[in-house]
């Protein structure tokens, strides 16, 4: 990793921490982020000239495998017609028209070019729509970087223990309500006590922010009814779980309707492309319809556009989600197993193409219980890993991706390097962990 390491010194003259995001810096697990040369199917080449199986996808976007041929050449077609326009193309249409077959909930949307400005615009949307300025989050959930929903974010901010960032001013922090994830009770008697005030509630339906964390049953529906009874716009935030947990996100799995759903990743198939979309009437309340302003001089990006449409037509072609989903249960499975047989406790949940792993007896349900994880036991495992030519998330607070290019072959990979590393752990720590 000599390479690496020299690229890294160098960067961090340049660039901020020496990253573009803070989670890449690998300073939750120790030592130096692998700088990547290329990527190809379920690899990662490393500019060490290592080959590694990589279960992050980056972070998301890379469901039908990295440098996936016909995506490839849905962006070359696109190149030679010019790289933007700040006017409007027929391929944002295609891709809103495709985006809503997957999503019935959303009757218009609007494009950004990323998750963080789908979720600014959301809440922005709901405040201006219901003339109301509180908005709920969930310990935990992350919505991107933008200063009212910065406020016990999961992600980086939970890696590097900064719940909140300096630079959000109280005026903005007093207008974020925050609840514990799966808590029905407190949001109950929160909502009792600010309902009438409540612009909006935004939520990870499936929250892949703080490890994976599921609702329990009802719960969603439960938040949903509560949102309706008050007046406040249910924000579903599906900019991980959108077209990663089935086709039709969270929303089509645990069969709820929000009013808006933010969306992000996937749909730009590994471009800069962001959406948030929803009820007619709320939409329409964005400018130039209405007064709610909202706007991107490379929103839509006809190159974005059409790596967008050419990864949701992958994830059309018939078996692709069930096939996805298989191989990542097989992952789990199997990791699971071999867990089992070094007597190490451990567990890992998935949905579709996207997966939890922790070194907890069960699954847990919400930001504490994940909190409860040990550190120091997942930096082993990570560190490990990648000495087999794996990369998971550096950190214990990042869901897993699996990509349709995962074969039982490089399953079977992984399988044999976590039994040589559980081993080690166990020998490392013990028999029982905590
Ligand atoms: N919401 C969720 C649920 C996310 O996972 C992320 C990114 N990890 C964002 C919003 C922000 O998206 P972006 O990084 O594209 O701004």
């Amino acid at each position: 990793m000599k390479q690496s390491k020299n690229f890294f010194e160098r960067a961090k003259k340049s660039i901020a921490g020496g990253v573009n995001s803070p989670v890449r810096a690998f300073r939750a697990v120790g030592g130096n982020p692998i700088f990547v040369s290329s990527a190809s199917g379920p690899f990662l080449f490393s500019e060490d000239g290592n080959r590694y199986i990589d279960y992050i996808g980056s972070w998301g976007p890379m469901i039908a495998g990295h440098a996936n041929p016909r995506i490839l050449s849905a962006v070359e077609k696109a190149l030679p017609f010019g790289l933007s326009f700040g006017a409007p193309t027929v391929a944002e249409t295609l891709l809103a028209e495709k985006v809503k077959t997957f999503f019935p909930a959303i009757e218009k949307l609007r494009f950004s070019s990323s998750g963080t400005e789908a979720t600014m615009s959301a809440i922005r949307l709901a405040r201006g729509f219901t003339k109301r300025d509180l908005i709920v989050k969930f310990s935990g959930c992350y919505h991107g970087h933008s200063d009212s929903v910065l406020i016990d974010a999961g992600s980086g901010g939970l890696t590097f223990g900064v719940p909140s960032s300096p630079g959000i001013p109280d005026d903005i922090v007093k207008n974020t309500l925050v609840l514990p994830f799966n808590d029905l009770e407190a949001t109950k008697s929160l909502f009792l006590e600010y309902g009438s005030k409540i612009a909006g509630l935004i939520i990870e339906p499936i929250a892949g922010n703080m490890n994976m964390v599921l609702p329990e049953p009802k719960f969603l529906e439960n938040v949903s009814a509560l949102c309706k009874t008050h007046g406040a716009v249910l924000i579903f935030d599906e900019v991980m779980t959108g077209f990663r947990v089935s086709a039709g996100g969270a929303q089509k799995l645990l069969d709820i309707k929000p009013d808006l759903t933010c969306l992000g990743k996937i749909i730009g198939g590994g471009m800069p492309v962001g959406a948030f979309g929803g009820r007619a009437n709320i939409m329409n309340a964005l400018s130039p319809d209405g007064p709610i302003y909202q706007a991107g001089t490379l929103s839509g990006n006809p190159v974005a556009m059409a790596a967008g449409n050419a990864t949701l037509t992958e994830i059309l072609s018939p078996n692709f989600f069930v096939n996805l989903e298989n191989q990542t249960k097989t992952l789990v499975r199997g990791m699971k197993d071999r867990a089992k047989e070094a007597k190490i406790d451990f567990t890992m949940i998935s949905a579709g193409g996207m997966f939890g792993l922790f070194f907890l007896k069960e699954p847990p349900k919400n930001l504490n219980e994940v909190k409860n994880g040990n550190k120091e036991i997942f930096s082993e495992f990570f560190n490990e890993m990648l000495k087999q030519g794996v990369y998971f998330a550096p950190s214990m607070f990042e869901a897993g991706f699996v990509s349709s290019t995962h074969s039982q072959e490089i399953i079977n990979e992984t399988l044999d390097g976590a039994e040589i590393v559980f081993s080690k752990i166990k020998k490392k720590f013990g028999l029982k962990l905590k």
